[in-house]
């Protein structure tokens, strides 16, 4: 019988719960109890990486019932981006939401973005 972590449902085949599982390679950069953090595939800055939590969570409407966890994620995307060495010059954090704010991925993440001077809103 296959194990599973606890946090992800059986049969999901979600590409980062795919990751969580270490069903999918990816370099992780942090990992705790509640959330994993992982250089994008396709990075958009010198440092780009996703936070999400190791339970599946499909977007940020759904941390509604879930203040701790949201808590705990925006508080370990700011700790990945120190690590980074982003504490000095300063980081993006964004969290994309549906079709129009562009999120290809069903499974929250916040991107920590930086180690570059970003501009406006999408620079
Ligand atoms: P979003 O558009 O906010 O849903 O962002 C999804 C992000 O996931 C994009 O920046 C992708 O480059 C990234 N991504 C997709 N697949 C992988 C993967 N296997 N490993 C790491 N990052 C990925």
């Amino acid at each position: 019988m296959q194990t599973r972590s606890l946090s992800v449902p059986d049969g999901c085949e979600c590409l980062f719960c795919q990751i969580v599982n270490g069903e999918l390679p990816s370099e992780v950069v942090y990992a705790d109890g509640d959330v994993v953090a992982f250089r994008d595939i396709a990075p958009q800055a010198p440092v780009h990486v996703l936070v999400i939590p190791r339970k599946h969570v499909a977007c940020v409407d759904d941390l509604r019932d879930e203040p701790d966890l949201a808590a705990r994620l925006l508080l370990a995307a700011a700790h990945v981006a120190r690590m980074q060495g982003l504490g000095r010059d300063g980081y993006r954090l964004v969290i994309n939401h549906g079709r129009h704010g562009a999120q290809t991925v069903g499974h929250l993440h916040v991107h920590v973005i930086g180690a570059r001077q970003l501009s406006g809103m999408l620079g």
